[in-house]
């Protein structure tokens, strides 16, 4: 093995002398248009791992993720201004998960994934083709293109540190939640804040509807926990509303649980609700889309449609922050 090792080495060592003779010069010549010390690898910019499937990996420039990610969380036929809010916290949220020490355990090969649970959501051009028609595919791709590009490098800090920028579609109308009252901790720029301007159908209630069946098994309440039919107009209670008036806590049968809670065991679209209790089901009518922490995309559209620039959306939803320019490529 040692003798195969050593022939190995010399035959590497006469092949790079040569290698460096004929490529030398040149090879210099490239390191230095791509930034000297930094190497080759960084000539192509700041790229992106993004898990797209179990287990499949790609690679992207951060501008052109950032166009899927706008594509897949915001209409396209949106303000330019709104998507521009749009892109500038997709890019924050995106360096935050970069800059991390650690990749997410869901992930451990990519900095980022494309479940909206998890990261944010993004789609391909394929999908984009599929999603717009097209048609539209060609001025949808081009508007939200320049969102980014005229935003590129752009981020939202606070006391110097990239922000945790969180979006939801619709706060309804009623204004943004404070982050305390949803996650249980504080974030001094993720206030209550107020939200004007939505388009009309935006603040509709939607009303949705389930037999007792259903609702006691999705809340895993067995019918020992369960009242008497004759107190069924108590059976759902509302205990507590946050600061913005959604629900916080509310009281099923002997079971408390928090808004945020029942609002994923049911998969209601918000905690702006109002619940009835009828002899045949349970209807709740609800308000808004989403967690209604940070920006507020309607909203965002809305202050667009009247004037206001994505500086001024921004720093409405993301009370106290900043926008700094990074200089990476
Ligand atoms: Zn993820
Ligand atoms: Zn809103």
């Amino acid at each position: 093995m040692r003798g195969k090792t050593w022939d190995c080495k010399f035959i590497g060592l006469f092949v790079l002398v040569i290698a460096l003779g004929i490529i030398g010069v040149p090879a210099l010549v490239v390191l230095r248009w791509s930034g000297g010390g930094a190497g080759p690898a960084k000539s192509t910019g700041t790229e992106v791992k993004l898990q797209i499937a179990k287990g499949k990996v790609i690679s992207l420039p951060l501008e052109e993720y950032l166009i899927g990610v706008v594509a897949a969380e915001m209409p396209a036929s949106f303000h330019l201004e709104a998507l521009k809010a749009q892109a500038v916290a997709a890019r924050t949220y995106a360096l935050r998960r970069i800059y991390q020490k650690t990749l997410p355990d869901k992930h451990p090969e990519a900095h980022l994934c494309n479940d909206p649970d998890h990261c944010q959501a993004w789609i391909s051009k394929g999908e984009m083709k599929r999603k717009w028609g097209i048609w539209h595919y060609n001025s949808y791709y081009q508007r939200i293109a320049r969102a980014v590009t005229e935003t590129k490098g752009e981020v939202l800090v606070y006391r110097g540190e990239l922000i945790d920028p969180v979006y939801h579609a619709s706060c309804g109308g009623r204004g943004t939640e404070d982050a305390a009252d949803v996650w249980g901790y504080q974030v001094p720029y993720l206030k209550g804040v107020p939200c004007s301007g939505h388009p009309p159908q935006e603040n509709q209630v939607a009303v949705l509807n389930f037999s007792f069946q259903e609702f006691f098994t999705r809340l895993g309440i067995n019918d020992e926990a369960l009242p008497a039919a004759s107190g069924l107009g108590g059976l759902v209670e509302i205990l507590e509303r946050t600061g913005s008036g959604r629900v916080k806590k509310l009281q099923v049968g002997g079971l408390v649980l928090q808004g945020v809670d029942l609002r994923k065991r049911l998969g209601l679209p918000s905690t702006d609700f109002s619940v009835q209790v009828t002899p045949e089901k349970i209807v709740f009518s609800v308000r808004g889309r989403g967690h209604a922490v940070g920006l507020c995309q309607y909203g965002a559209q809305g202050m667009a449609m009247k004037g206001k620039n994505y500086r001024e959306i921004l720093t409405h939803y993301y009370q106290g922050v900043e926008l700094r320019h990074l200089s990476y490529q």
